[in-house]
C-alpha cells in the first residue's frame, strides 16, 4: 500500500476526487493522486497431450491448484508474457494458442488476460511451485472449485474442454484437489 507521495515524498492522505475517495499528496500544489489502477496479470491454460496442466504454489493451501499466472515486464506484450511465465514456471516452451478472454478480479485489483497454451517436454517446476497436474477435461469437471480468503494468493481458474468445446470461467475459484477421485 502506498503511504508516501512518490513525487514530493509528503504522506499520503484520504480526499475525493473525480468522484471517489483516494489517496492525494498532502500538499495540494504537488497534486499527486494515487488512482489505484488494475494491474494486468497474464494467465496461461497450459495444454501437454491433450490434457491441462494446474499447478500449486508453494505458499497456497495443501491441495488447492490453479493455471500458471504472472505480471507483465515492463516493454513485454501480454502474448510474450504468458510464453515467458510458462517457460519460467514449468521450464518448458509453449506455443501461444487462442485468447481466453479477459476478466477482472477485483479482490486483487487486477484484470487477468488468459490464454490457451500448447506445450510440450519434460516439466521441471521451479521454485515458486510446489507440484502439478495434468488433467483430461473429464478429470478437471471432477474436481472443486474453491474460493479462498482475500488474503490468500487468488488465480482465475478456467473450467477447460479441449477441443471444439468453449470455455467455461470460473474466475475467483482455484481448483481443489482432494475432493477428486
Ligand atoms: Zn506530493
Amino acid at each position: 500500500m502506498m503511504n508516501y507521495c512518490p513525487q514530493c515524498a509528503r504522506p499520503l492522505v484520504f480526499r475525493t476526487v473525480d468522484g471517489a475517495y483516494r489517496r492525494v499528496c498532502a500538499e495540494a500544489t504537488c497534486g499527486f493522486v494515487f488512482w489505484d489502477n488494475p494491474v494486468p496479470v497474464v494467465a496461461g491454460m497450459v495444454e501437454i497431450d491433450s490434457k491441462i496442466l494446474l499447478a500449486s504454489n508453494r505458499e497456497w493451501p495443501r491441495g488447492v491448484f490453479s493455471v500458471i499466472t504472472g505480471y507483465l515486464e515492463r516493454g513485454e506484450t501480454p502474448m510474450q508474457a504468458v510464453v515467458r511465465e510458462v517457460q519460467e514456471e514449468l521450464g518448458v516452451s509453449g506455443a501461444l494458442g487462442k485468447y481466453i478472454g479477459h476478466y477482472s478480479l477485483f479482490k486483487r485489483n487486477q484484470l487477468i488476460l488468459a490464454y490457451h497454451i500448447h506445450a510440450q517436454g519434460e516439466i521441471v517446476l521451479n521454485d515458486e511451485l510446489s507440484d502439478y497436474l495434468l488433467l483430461s477435461p473429464q478429470e478437471l469437471n471432477q474436481l472443486t472449485p474453491v474460493e479462498l480468503p482475500p488474503s490468500a494468493p487468488i488465480s482465475p481458474v478456467f473450467k477447460p474442454c479441449v477441443g471444439n468445446q468453449d470455455f467455461t470461467v470460473l474466475p475467483l475459484a482455484m481448483w481443489c484437489w482432494k475432493d477428486f477421485q
